[in-house]
């Protein structure tokens, strides 16, 4: 596993669900793998189309999450949290992440600093982002080699990279 991640980067949920929906700036995309979408159709015991809208042009994803009409919310979102937590999507666990390839032929996690807990708690070691990756292989379903591929974005398509931490590098 080789990557390059944000050094000196301190991150920590401080459960605001600002994530979770739309904001005055931005519209958030929630997108789920099939299985994902299954999974979670089994579990809140009701059809996808309930919580999910098909899409054709995001692969991996095969749905979007659906969002309120009242406040643009996620529709599993309840007093400000998941209501299906242990089931949430890959992108869900990946916010405020992203990982995409780079020229030197690995992969970078960059975040964007839109997150409230950037900057907040314990500073993230190489440890805390194998896991993130390991993650990503596991829910794709895929080895290393492919999802290195992909680029992998947490609810957010715009990953900012802060100059001002710069990369560290992990290689085995
Ligand atoms: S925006 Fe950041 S701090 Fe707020 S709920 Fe999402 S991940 Fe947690
Ligand atoms: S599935 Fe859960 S974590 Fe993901 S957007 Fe919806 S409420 Fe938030």
């Amino acid at each position: 596993m080789d990557f390059d991640y944000p050094n000196a980067l301190r991150f920590k949920c401080i459960k605001c669900a600002k994530c979770c929906g739309d904001t005055t700036e931005k519209t958030r995309h929630i997108l789920l793998l099939r299985e994902e979408a299954e999974k979670i159709a089994k579990a809140t015991q009701q059809p996808v189309s309930v919580f999910a809208v098909a899409i054709a042009d995001k692969s991996p994803y095969a749905f979007e999450m659906r969002k309120t009409a009242r406040d643009g919310k996620c529709v599993f979102l309840a007093d400000n949290r998941c209501s299906i937590y242990t089931l949430r999507p890959l992108v869900c666990r990946f916010y405020p992440f992203e990982l995409k390839p780079n020229k030197a032929r690995r992969h970078t996690f960059s975040y964007t600093d839109e997150c409230s807990g950037v900057n907040m708690g314990e500073q993230l070691d190489e440890a805390f982002f194998r896991k993130l990756f390991q993650l990503a292989c596991d829910k794709l379903g895929e080895p290393e080699k492919k999802v290195k591929e992909k680029k992998i974005t947490g609810k957010t398509d715009k990953g900012a990279l802060s100059a001002a931490h710069g990369l560290r590098h992990a290689g085995n």
